[in-house]
């Protein structure tokens, strides 16, 4: 086995905005911004560049998938510093990730979601 890591696919790599159709930037622009307080950032509970990989390009900008985090949390969470716990998620990310499975159960994304976001630890007094 060589050590060198196999290159990414062509599919996983990001898209610059200026490769985007119209309809596409305003999908993103909303995503982004809609209702999303000022402090604070949308992130995606099931990571772009899985979506993409799995090739699901085309669903990048679904609400379902989106949790609004403050800047704080969302640096923190992707430095891994900080879990986002599993109650944070939305409800409607459990639908996403079931549709994006084909429907089947404890599917891909489903388990994906799962791993990523750990019941929330209640520390003792
Ligand atoms: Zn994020």
């Amino acid at each position: 086995m060589s050590g060198k890591p196999h290159p990414k696919p062509p599919s996983s790599r990001k898209r610059r905005t200026k490769e985007m159709t119209a309809e596409e930037q305003r999908a993103r622009i909303l995503w982004k911004t809609l209702d999303v307080p000022v402090g604070c950032v949308a992130h995606h509970c099931i990571l772009q560049q899985k979506l993409r990989d799995r090739g699901h390009s085309d669903k990048l900008w679904d609400f379902r998938n989106r949790l609004v985090l403050t800047r704080e949390e969302h640096e923190r969470y992707h430095a891994g510093f900080a879990p986002v716990w599993r109650d944070q998620l939305p409800d409607a990310v459990w639908e996403f990730a079931f549709e994006l499975d084909g429907s089947e159960i404890g599917g891909y994304f489903n388990d994906w979601l799962y791993r990523k976001y750990p019941v929330r630890v209640v520390e003792a007094a």
